[in-house]
């Protein structure tokens, strides 16, 4: 094909496809519009999963009527004049790129009212050009509209995931923005039914509420001021007793600007140390308020990331805030009331040290694994560090994981009792409420027939809560509480392939006995027993070794009868 240059609707929609990833991308760039016109109040609707329509209303401060279609423009904005200007950025917004993006992939209808004006004006878009204006009655503030997302471009539809997927980005990303400003009322509409309502209070505790729920908000700790500290970082962090299996419950704000940072992360990783279990993570939120010519906020289309000019500083700030705040405010076990929903009996007590122990094992004995076909009959011979079987075999010896193990071995059970619709279940004395962030409201809401198929009986209670009645048999007085949550978490970031293994490997995981806790000759006998049945006995469901083989002739080798 000649060299020639493109039309400037395909442009515009090359040039979109940066900023406009996923319907939840739209949501974040209206909200940040609303929230740089200093709008006090932000309302968003959505319907299919955001393909079919997001609505963002505001009450800020509108666009002037002559402007409306220069909003349009690529590259148009209000908010800077030259490039110095973003030395000393204060808003969101900045490229001029969001509303002719959106336009570019979907149709969109604007009203709008600004401050002084008599009458409200509209304007409505096909393919980026205006269709329609005119005047429409509107109160002080926008409402922009867009509907049939990515409709002409479908390469881009055939990427997106799951309603509930969709759904559940867009509940996170309008989560941290009512977590960054807890001063504006965020209502979010999603399909028809509430999804989040933050107070709009000013108090932070308040949107932790929204999103999190009570029992979380309960265990958070304000992080101290410090008025000398450059740069300031405020927010709050939660004590130790609530922590998570990942680092999706740390939200990080510079000037109030959403980014993911592993920088930060790490930082608050860091100031926990010694405080949480290995792999366990905190529950935080944390913005650091710089001058904004100490970063640079210009180097993604999506604006998630920034790059500070110096990283050690920001760093040392926000670990030394987070970790003063823990050794000042930490509550002494104990004395405080344990929240009642998260705080059950805390599995996995020692998993940590399990993970060194292997690790230590497998780089100087070099363990072979074996394969599935040849597990032979075991012989147990004791239990070492309250953690591991010791057998033998007609080959040498066979450390065995007994968590691993146990949890390999119950998923397979899990799984044939699903598969011949056979689960065991157990209803509950008293039904459990169960608390869920909007994300997890989301996905519940697409799960709730296959964990009833797998045994869980569960309802909505309205108010981000849920009424548990029953649970599978094999978690009656486990952490089901945790295991739902995490589960959760987990079926979240995807669509809906691989959910059923998920499920099964949660349940086997959250039943399965734990590290550190001592096993009878019986229970060995019967748990290696079950091990040499199970069909794929040489790894976890995790993707985890059971065990470790240490044959005749690397002992003979070890200990130098054999060269
Ligand atoms: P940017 O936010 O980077 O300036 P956008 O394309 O998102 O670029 O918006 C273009 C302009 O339209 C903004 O600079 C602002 O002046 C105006 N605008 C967009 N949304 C709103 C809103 N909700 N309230 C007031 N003005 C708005
Ligand atoms: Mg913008």
């Amino acid at each position: 094909m000649p060299i020639k240059v493109l039309d400037s609707r395909v442009v515009s929609q090359i040039a979109a496809g940066e900023v406009v990833e996923r319907p939840a991308s739209v949501v974040k760039e209206l909200v940040e519009n609303s929230l740089d016109a200093s709008s006090s109040q932000v309302s968003i609707e959505v319907r299919g999963g955001g393909v079919n329509l997001i609505r963002v209303a505001d009450n800020g401060v509108g666009i002037p009527r002559a402007e409306l279609e220069l909003a349009f423009e690529r590259y148009a904005t209000s908010k800077i004049d030259a490039l110095d200007d973003l030395e000393a950025i204060s808003t969101l917004g900045f490229r001029g790129e969001a509303l002719p993006s959106i336009a570019a992939v979907a149709e969109v209808e604007v009203v709008t009212c600004a401050a002084g004006e008599q009458a409200g004006s509209y304007l409505s878009l096909r393919d980026g050009a205006a269709v329609g204006r005119g005047s429409r009655g509107h109160s002080r503030g926008t409402t922009v509209t867009v509907k049939n997302l990515f409709r002409r471009v479908p390469a881009r539809l055939k990427f997106l995931k799951s309603l509930a997927t969709e759904n559940s980005h867009i509940a996170g990303v309008v989560s941290q923005y009512a977590l960054a400003f807890p001063g504006v009322r965020f209502t979010l509409l999603i399909e028809g039914r509430v999804g989040l309502r933050s107070p709009g209070s000013g108090q932070l505790v308040d949107s932790v509420t929204e999103v999190y729920g009570l029992d979380v908000a309960r265990n958070m700790l304000a992080i101290g001021r410090e008025p000398a500290s450059i740069p300031r970082v405020t927010g709050m962090v939660s004590s130790p007793a609530v922590n998570r299996s990942g680092r999706g419950y740390l939200s990080f704000f510079v000037n109030r600007r959403w980014i993911t940072s592993r920088l930060l992360a790490r930082a608050v990783d860091d100031a926990y140390s010694g405080l949480l279990m290995q792999g366990r993570h905190p529950v935080a939120i944390i913005d650091v308020s710089l001058q904004p010519g100490e970063l640079d906020v210009n180097i993604h289309p999506t604006k998630t990331e920034v790059k500070f000019r110096n990283e050690r500083i920001v760093f040392a700030a926000v670990q030394r805030a987070v970790r003063r705040t823990l050794v000042e405010q930490m509550p002494v076990p104990g004395i405080r009331e344990p929240a009642a929903t998260y705080l059950s009996p805390e599995p996995g007590r020692g998993t940590g040290t399990v993970a060194t122990g292997r690790g230590a094992i497998a780089t100087s004995g070099e363990p072979s694994l074996t394969p599935a076909a040849s597990l032979p009959v075991l012989r147990v011979l004791g239990q070492l560090l309250a953690s591991y079987i010791i057998a033998e075999g007609p080959d040498g010896l066979y450390l065995i994981d007994q968590h691993a193990a146990h949890e390999r071995v119950l998923f397979e059970k899990v799984r044939r009792q699903r598969s011949q619709q056979e689960m065991e279940i157990q209803g509950l004395l008293e039904p459990a409420t169960f608390e869920v962030t909007p994300r997890q409201e989301e996905v519940l809401r697409a799960n709730y027939q296959r964990l009833a198929e797998f045994g869980f009986s569960i309802e909505p209670f309205g108010d981000r809560t849920c009424l548990v009645r029953a649970v599978p048999v094999l978690l009656y007085n486990k952490d089901w509480v945790g295991m739902l949550r995490e589960l959760l978490d987990s079926l979240s970031g995807e669509g809906g392939g691989g959910g059923e293994e998920k499920v099964a490997a949660s349940i086997a995981c959250h039943s399965a006995v734990r590290a550190g806790q001592t096993l009878s000759y019986e229970e060995m006998r019967q748990l290696v027993r079950e091990l040499e049945q199970a069909a794929m006995p040489n790894t976890c469901p995790h993707g985890r070794p059971t065990m470790i083989h240490l044959g005749l002739a690397q002992l003979e080798k070890e200990f130098g009868r054999r060269l």
